[in-house]
C-alpha cells in the first residue's frame, strides 16, 4: 500500500513535471504585435522557464509597456519598456531587444549575493562611454547574447564591443546554469548488476557544487514505474553518496534517478541523471 501511494504520488508529481509549466509571465501595454513578439522572444529560450517560475513563487514576471524616459526597467518580477522604442529593425535598440535585455537582469539577481560579487571582482571596470561595461550591464548583455541566438539580433554592436565575448557570453550562461539554478549531475553507483530484494545499495553522484535545494534519489523501474524518492540536502560539496533500500519487486531493468532542485521545499526538480546500465532485484 506505501508503494503503490509512492507510485501515485509520483505519477501525479511527474504530471505537473511534463504536463507543463505554468506560463507565470505577462506582456501587458502594447499593441498586439509587439506583445506577442515580446512574449515569443522571451520564451523562445529553452530554460526561459527557470526565471519564470523562480519570480513565480512570491509574484510572478510582468512585461508593462509604458512612456517612460528610458529604454527599460527591471526589479523584482517586473519589467518595464519604453512604449516609444518602436519595434522597427532600426539600428537602435526597440522593444524585443529591450525586453529581453530586462529579462536578463531578473535573471541575474537570481544569484546569490556572494555569486554576484564575484563577478563585480571580476569586472570592476566602468566606462563612462559605454553604458554595457558596468558590471550588470556587461552581465545583462552578454546573457542576452548567450540566451538568444545573436544572429537574430538586429544590433550585433555588442559582440564587437564587449570584452571578451563571445567567450563571456557562453561562460556567463553556463555559470548561470551550474551555479545555482540547473546544475550537471553524474551517477557512478550503481552500475548494472543484480541486487537482492529489502536489501541497501550505495548511491554515488557528482554535482556542481550547489549550497542550497535538494536532491531527490528514485529507483525507477524502465521504463516508467518510480517509487518513492529519498531526499538529500545539498551541501556545496561536490561528490555525494546515501544508502537506499531495494524495496522494490523481484525484477529486471532497475535504475536509480538523481534530480535536483534548488529550493528545500518548493519548485521543479531541473536536472536529472540516470545511473549507467540497469540492474536486477532477486529474491
Ligand atoms: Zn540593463
Amino acid at each position: 500500500m506505501k508503494r503503490l501511494l509512492g507510485i501515485l504520488i509520483f505519477s501525479l508529481m511527474l504530471l505537473f513535471i511534463l504536463g507543463g509549466i505554468a506560463q507565470g509571465i505577462t506582456v501587458q501595454g502594447g499593441d498586439a504585435q509587439e506583445e506577442a513578439w515580446v512574449m515569443d522572444g522571451i520564451t523562445s529560450w529553452p530554460d526561459w522557464w527557470i526565471v519564470d517560475e523562480e519570480w513565480n513563487h512570491p509574484n510572478g514576471i510582468s512585461v508593462v509597456f509604458e512612456d517612460i524616459d528610458y529604454g527599460g526597467l527591471a526589479g523584482y518580477g517586473t519589467i518595464k519598456i519604453d512604449s516609444d522604442l518602436g519595434d522597427s529593425p532600426a539600428n537602435s535598440i526597440n522593444v524585443y531587444e529591450a525586453a529581453i535585455h530586462e529579462f536578463c537582469h531578473e535573471a541575474w539577481w537570481l544569484f546569490s549575493g556572494d555569486w554576484r560579487q564575484v563577478w563585480f571582482d571580476l569586472n570592476p571596470s566602468e566606462n563612462p562611454l559605454f553604458w554595457y561595461f558596468s558590471p550588470t550591464e556587461h552581465w545583462a548583455e552578454c546573457m542576452r547574447m548567450a540566451m538568444f541566438d545573436p544572429s537574430g539580433f538586429r544590433n550585433n554592436w555588442t559582440q564587437t564591443v564587449l570584452p571578451g565575448t563571445p567567450d563571456d557570453a557562453a561562460n556567463v550562461l553556463a555559470d548561470w546554469l551550474a551555479v545555482t539554478l540547473k546544475p550537471t549531475i553524474t551517477i557512478s553507483q550503481p552500475v548494472g548488476s543484480v541486487y537482492q530484494q529489502n536489501h541497501n545499495i550505495y548511491v554515488n553522484w557528482t554535482s556542481t557544487a550547489v549550497t542550497d535545494g535538494d536532491f531527490a534519489i528514485w529507483i525507477r523501474q524502465y521504463p516508467n514505474t518510480w517509487y518513492a524518492p529519498k531526499l538529500v540536502q545539498a551541501t556545496g560539496a561536490t561528490s555525494y553518496q546515501t544508502i537506499i533500500q531495494l524495496n522494490v519487486p523481484v525484477g529486471i531493468n532497475y535504475q536509480v534517478i538523481v534530480g535536483y532542485r534548488p529550493h528545500r521545499d518548493w519548485g521543479t526538480w531541473r536536472s536529472w541523471a540516470t545511473s549507467p546500465g540497469m540492474f536486477g532485484v532477486n529474491r
